[in-house]
């Protein structure tokens, strides 16, 4: 039962972490004794450093922060909208007023409960993420266990993560390469013409001989280019290549894995569990995103999945603060690679969770649930 004093306790330290001025939406939040509650409000997440990709650039991303609560404790989750996916802090809000969780009584039901909220709707994957994060880190935080201990995994298998480096000109290539942290790999997105990639590899070669992760983010648009193109980073010191071409051309992809030096990641090919079995034979890995597959619990299935067909897994993110940078994290020892560096690329974390140590390596905190906690909690 839901004491008065618990209650309060509940309501005052929800107060302190969602400023008034937000605006605070519950629509289960009917004072029932044992139920989940679910509330949420829009946090824009603004960059340090204006980001280029193949295609666009852009300086903050929307996203959406949730809590669910259940018998005082809370559990954190969080949406983060990039342009290219279709969703908006509008529609993840929209798809959260309709998730009406006051049916369900037990949280470790998560099978149901997910399967229950995955239906809600065919797409809006970000939004079911943010409701699988919440789920997940009060389930476990229910337990008094992380996840990484509750799925068996050990902590010390953690991957270094990598650091972006978005496209830009090469004095600014420069310049963000000379203040990156010195973490392992750097990776750095690609996909314009052969002369401008080249220009910028050669800018972050004058600076290091760091191996660098390449992402062309479907940019390239012809095989035999693209392949050339990947002899030449092989030369450079690069140890991956994401999505060198559009999804729309698997047999391109496969005739380009067939024959690289260099592992070919799959990640906008790649959003679901269900896409896997088709990129057997096209990659030779995929790159797993909790805004795109749902969250941990579809994530942790695609790991599986992946191993069964001999793939190798790299952990991704979007630009998200450490609440989900952290429940990614948990699955990160199960990863070949991590890209999980979302969080350090922002300037208003409001999250406190997954640390990296100086190389880069992911420290996974040994706080229960997702092991990420609000900054203004007093936690
Ligand atoms: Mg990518």
């Amino acid at each position: 039962m839901l004491t008065r004093r618990r209650f309060l306790q509940t309501v005052s330290a929800a107060a302190a972490l969602w400023p008034a001025a937000a605006v605070l939406h519950s629509p289960s939040a009917r004072g029932n004794a044992a139920a989940l509650r679910l509330s949420w409000r829009p946090y824009e997440l603004r960059l340090r450093h204006a980001f280029g990709v193949a295609g666009n650039t852009r300086s903050s991303t929307q996203g959406v922060q949730v809590q669910l609560e259940y018998e005082g404790v809370t559990g954190y989750g969080e949406a983060s909208m990039p342009p290219y996916l279709g969703e908006s802090a509008a529609s993840v809000m929209e798809f959260l007023g309709r998730v009406d969780l006051t049916p369900f009584r037990d949280p470790f039901r998560i099978e149901e409960i997910l399967d229950y909220v995955d239906r809600i709707a065919e797409n809006n994957a970000a939004a079911k993420a943010a409701v699988d994060i919440a789920l997940h880190d009060l389930v476990g935080k229910l337990l008094g266990q992380p996840w990484y201990r509750i799925w068996g995994l050990s902590p010390e298998k953690t991957p270094s993560t990598f650091y972006t480096i978005g496209i830009d000109t090469p004095e600014k290539v420069i310049e963000k390469t000379k203040e990156a942290p010195a973490f392992p790999i750097l990776k750095v997105k690609v996909g314009r013409t052969p002369d401008e990639d080249r220009e910028m590899i050669r800018a972050i070669r004058a600076v290091t001989d760091r191996p660098i992760a390449v992402d062309a983010n479907q940019g390239w648009q012809e095989k035999s280019m693209a392949l050339d193109m990947i002899g030449w980073l092989s030369e450079q010191g690069c140890v991956l290549v994401e999505q060198p071409m559009s999804k729309h051309s698997p047999d391109q992809i496969a005739w380009i894995t067939e024959r690289s030096p260099l592992p070919i990641i799959a990640d906008e090919s790649l959003q679901r569990l269900w896409d896997i079995p088709a990129l057997s034979g096209v990659f030779s890995g995929i790159n797993i995103k909790l805004m795109k597959c749902t969250g941990m619990r579809e994530a942790k299935k695609m790991i599986t999945a992946a191993r069964l067909l001999g793939m190798k897994v790299m952990i991704g993110c979007m630009t998200e603060t450490s609440c989900a940078i952290s429940a990614a994290a948990q699955l990160s020892p199960a990863a070949d690679w991590a890209d999980l560096d979302g969080n350090l690329l922002i300037a208003n974390d409001n999250f406190k969770g997954v640390q990296v140590s100086e190389t880069g390596k992911l420290l996974l905190p040994e706080e229960p649930g997702i092991g990420a906690v609000p900054k203004d909690s007093g936690v």
